[in-house]
């Protein structure tokens, strides 16, 4: 009676082109599936490595790609750089922006820059009825407040990708039309308070991801992370939520298949 549960599980948040993954790519996608992991979202985070995420895309069925420039790397992106990601979103495996957002964690990049690089993440979103993916490291207030300028200007969808803020604040982002996306931190020893913030989200505009190679989920903390280890936040959030991971599983998988435009 050791039968695993049948799991069917959607990672909306993984970096598979880093270099991390250079050694067992192939190996760490077969995880993935054997783990009931049926789809993984890899998200570029510079014209490079949204044209890798296209390729991962391209050559494994699992795998769907979102381009953009991160706010941490936007001050060397070039106006060529910004061109790539606006072609690549013809590709058919391209199913959302990002990751855009603000960092006013590393410093790296001064945040009127980084403000100029979302807002254009934000239109052509907008332009292109795409679901745009948005980082936010100690900025939550300054994203709120460009998330409701871009909501003047028509309807906006997306995920608020590895969510650590507020339940207010996550109230506010679902108003504006975004989900709310948990990772590996929901999942640590002292986030009480975030695992109380998840068991308020609507079960319709939840999701979950892996943020590989960051950020594992206990108790696999300190190893590079990767997306069959997502079945450790599904089932903190399940408990979380006083329902059972199948449950879960089936509901975020299809929360992201409807949001990124794919057929259910
Ligand atoms: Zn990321």
């Amino acid at each position: 009676m050791d039968e695993k549960p049948h799991l069917r599980l959607f990672d909306t948040h993984a970096h598979l082109d880093m270099p991390k993954f250079d050694e067992d790519r192939s190996a760490v996608i077969q995880r993935a599936e054997a783990a009931g992991v049926e789809s993984i979202l890899t998200v570029g985070i510079s014209a490079t490595s949204s044209r890798a995420a296209v390729e991962l895309a391209e050559q494994y069925t699992s795998v769907y790609a979102a381009v953009g420039i991160h706010p941490v790397d936007c001050a060397d992106a070039t106006a060529a750089d910004w061109e790539t990601i606006v072609a690549l979103l013809d590709h058919p495996r391209v199913v959302a922006l990002g990751e855009t957002g603000l960092d006013n964690y590393w410093k790296r990049t001064p945040l009127a820059v980084q403000q100029e690089f979302f807002r254009r993440h934000l239109r052509l979103a907008q332009d292109r009825d795409l679901p745009v993916i948005i980082h936010q490291r100690e900025s939550q207030q300054e994203i709120l407040a460009m998330l409701r300028e871009a909501r003047q200007r028509g309807p906006l969808r997306g995920i608020m990708h590895s969510f650590t803020a507020s339940r207010d604040d996550a109230a506010q982002c679902l108003d504006l039309g975004m989900h709310i996306s948990f990772a590996g931190m929901v999942t640590f020893k002292r986030s009480d308070e975030l695992r109380a913030v998840a068991s308020t989200i609507p079960a319709d505009r939840l999701l979950i991801e892996t943020d590989s190679p960051f950020l594992s989920p206990h108790p696999l903390r300190g190893r590079r992370n990767e997306p069959a280890h997502i079945v450790h936040t599904a089932q903190c959030l399940a408990e979380a939520r006083g329902e059972p991971i199948e449950q879960l599983g089936e509901q975020t998988t299809l929360n992201a298949r409807q949001l990124l435009g794919l057929e259910n």
